[in-house]
Parts: C-alpha cells; structure tokens; sequence
C-alpha cells in the first residue's frame, strides 16, 4: 500500500468534517498570493502546503527535486520527475502532515509560513498543456447520442465497441475553473430545411468529464501497454469540456468535432494524483465483444468516482441537476493511453486526456443537458422554478467529484464557470 493512502492517518492541520482534502487526498496545484508569486502547493483541509517555502526550509531534502521545481507556474517541472519521485514527495509531505510526526509540527513559525488559509490563495492553471485529447468512452452517452441524432436502432456506430474512440481537442482553450466564457457564435440550422445562419449558438451544453494529466510518456514510435499506462498518469482533475450543440450537429460531419468544441474546457484547479485515488479502484463494465490483445488489462482500472452537476442562475441558488459517476466508463484510461499509443503516437509530459462526457444509466445521471433534457423536449425544472434546455447566459454550471471508502472521503474540489452573453 502507498504510505500516504493508510485511511487511519490523521493530521495535525485541522480537517473540516466532509473535507474533500483530509491527509489521504493532498492534490497539487499551483497557486500564487497577493504577497507571494507562484508556487506549486499540496491542499489539505482549508489551507494550501507551499512547497517552495517548504523546500527552503529544508524539509525537503533527500527528494530528487530542485527548488525550481516548485517555484514556477506550473506543474509540469514537478511531473518531469516521474511517477516514483512524485509518490514519494506525496508520501514525505504525508508524513510531514501527520498528527504523530513531530517534525514540521513543533516549529511553529515554520508551520505558520508554510500553511496557507485558502481562502487567501489565487489558483493558477496547474499544468502547461501540451496536447488535449478528448475520448468519447462513455456506452450510454454515446449511446443516447447516437439515438438523438442518428437512427435509435443503430445507436453505436459498429466501431465504437473495438475502439476508444477519440479526437484531438485544442489546448489553448482549456481554461482554470472559475474564468467565464462568452457564449460562442457560429454556424447554426435552426431550420433544417433552410441555409445555415452565423449567430450567437443557442444550444450551449457542458459536458461532465474527468481528465487525466501525463508524464512523459515513451518516444515516438513506441507504444504504452495498458499495463504500463499507469506510470504515465499523474493524477485526474475534475473537466467541464463546453460544447455548442447547434454548432456541433452541422459542422461535425465528416471530420467531427471543431468549433463546437474549442471555444472552451474547463478544469478544476487541484490535480488529485492517481495514487490517491487507487483505493477507489473498481471493476468497469463488462466488455463485449472481447476487446483485441492491446486493450486487455489485468485487474480493476475503473474508479469509483461520484460526480455531480449543478446550475446556479445568476444571485439564485444552486439546483442539483446530474448524479453520475466515473465508474460507469465502458473504456478506462488505461485502455485510452494503450489505444492512443498503439500506432507510436508519442504523448508528453503535461498532455491532457478527457474522458469523454460520463453519463450512467439513469436519466438523472446523464452527463450532459443534450441528454438530460434529450434534445430541448424535456426541459429541467431549477430550484427557482425556471426551465432549462440548454445552458442560459449568467447561468454558473458547477461539476463536483469525490470518492469514499473505510470513512476517508478524498475529492476534486470543483470546477465552475458562468457563461457570458457573445461579445
Ligand atoms: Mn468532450
């Protein structure tokens, strides 16, 4: 077992009953303040470690990291490192946490300079993306997709059941949870039987998604195994990948996905590693037909993540809108890393990999409003009293994640942003 994952470590640093941050989780991210310039920290309860003062201070010595490593914007130095030297940095600043290890507790103007309040943090972009790539490995999103907008007998294209299928997204786009985004104009054909029309889309959706952030990955022409894919992974983030659905339905056809997609993707500001996360480990759907050698996978790859969706009109309360949960990927990650490399495509350090919208098999775990409100014919009724088919301008969309196990709840923090009316 990793040493920081034990569930029955507890911290010195208060917790808060049902934090998404006690001693088990310890996700990083990079953050700056109004005094200090940016830095990557570790979160645990309401305050953020500084591990570039920590570093300072000594307390990071024997660790095969520098101090530029931590005193930068990004996460990427860090992740350079490699999958061993990140875990055991998590298990040091674990044990520097921890109520039984004196160490960092008793200095108490080391404690003090090291522990941030949260609320006195500014979130940077965690991870300077190199590449985003979009998955589509959810069975019952596409699925109900395939229904809206192809032919309900022929729901799954015959490739989907063989394929993690996949497309290359945009990464200057992908923008830090809590920046707002001005509704996309386009192309749209409001009336099928007239000429498409340029105007603001009427039809903007989330899509509830995870992503996972790499190491590097292996050079080009080689391939990553699903049984090495976990090497290659650092940690997942929480990611609300936009889409303009009138946008999308006539410019997708033949080489899918563009403007529809790229005017923005959220992500939640904490990385929460893929060690913390391994003893949520669960087994995925059954997988039928029997999938071809390079995507079998020995053990459980899927994770017992719940998610949920809310809508937060403007100065109105939150309405709780979708319950899901990242278990019910038919494709895991590992099989998404093994496919995207099974042709020598190289993948980077700081790539990022969204799992494609996470819809359950209820319709309340459906992961997107296209779903949720199958196509505008079943509007959502909000807390307010107000109908959504789609996501309205100064409407705030909010996506939440956390696991639970033997009393320890680790989760993602959140990812939000408010859609502006188009500029
Ligand atoms: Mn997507």
């Amino acid at each position: 077992m990793i040493a920081a994952n034990n569930p029955s470590l507890k911290s010195w640093v208060e917790v808060p009953q049902n934090s998404d941050f006690p001693i088990q989780n310890l996700p990083f991210g990079v953050f700056k303040t109004s005094s200090l310039t940016s830095r990557v920290g570790v979160r645990i309860g309401d305050h953020v470690l500084d591990l570039k003062t920590l570093h300072v201070l000594g307390y990071l010595d024997n660790q095969p990291f520098e101090l530029a490593d931590f005193e930068t914007d990004n996460l990427n130095r860090m992740m350079k490192k490699g999958k061993l030297a990140t875990r055991d940095l998590r298990n040091r600043i674990s044990q520097l946490l921890d109520a039984n290890v004196d160490e960092l507790q008793k200095n108490s103007h080391h404690a003090e300079q090291v522990l941030i309040p949260n609320r006195s943090v500014i979130m940077q972009m965690p991870v300077q993306i190199g590449d985003y790539t979009d998955f589509y490995s959810s069975k019952e999103h596409a699925t109900n997709v395939g229904i809206m907008f192809r032919d309900p007998a022929n729901a799954l294209l015959p490739n989907w059941l063989w394929i993690p299928v996949g497309y290359h997204g945009r990464a200057s786009s992908v923008i830090l949870s809590g920046q707002n985004i001005y509704r996309p104009k386009g192309q749209i054909k409001p009336n099928p039987e007239e000429n498409p029309i340029y105007a603001p889309s009427r039809m903007v959706d989330f899509e509830l998604e995870t992503a996972f952030i790499t190491y590097d990955g292996k050079p080009l022409g080689d391939s990553i195994s699903t049984a090495e894919a976990e090497d290659h992974i650092f940690g997942m983030c929480l990611f609300n990948d936009w889409s303009a659905r009138d946008i999308q339905s006539w410019e997708y056809v033949p080489l899918g996905p563009f403007l529809a997609k790229n005017f923005a993707s959220s992500i939640s500001p904490w990385i929460v590693t893929l060690d913390a996360l391994e003893p949520f480990k669960v087994e995925g759907p059954e997988q039928n037909p029997h999938v071809l050698s390079y995507l079998e996978f020995e053990g459980n790859k899927s994770y017992d993540i719940n998610l949920e969706v809310y809508i937060q009109p403007e100065d109105k309360e939150e309405s709780l809108i979708c319950e899901s949960n990242f278990k019910y990927m038919y494709w895991n990650m590992a099989q998404q890393l093994a496919h995207h490399t099974v042709n020598g495509c190289n993948i980077r350090c700081g790539d990022l990999m969204g799992s494609g919208t996470i819809s359950g098999p209820t319709p309340n775990s459906y992961g997107s409003m296209l779903e949720l409100g199958w196509k505008g014919t079943k509007p959502l009724t909000l807390n307010d009293g107000s109908e959504r088919k789609f996501i309205l301008d100064h409407d705030t969309v909010i996506m939440r994640g956390f696991s639970t196990k033997d009393n320890v709840r680790i989760g993602f923090g959140e990812v939000k942003a408010k859609i502006l009316p188009a500029k």
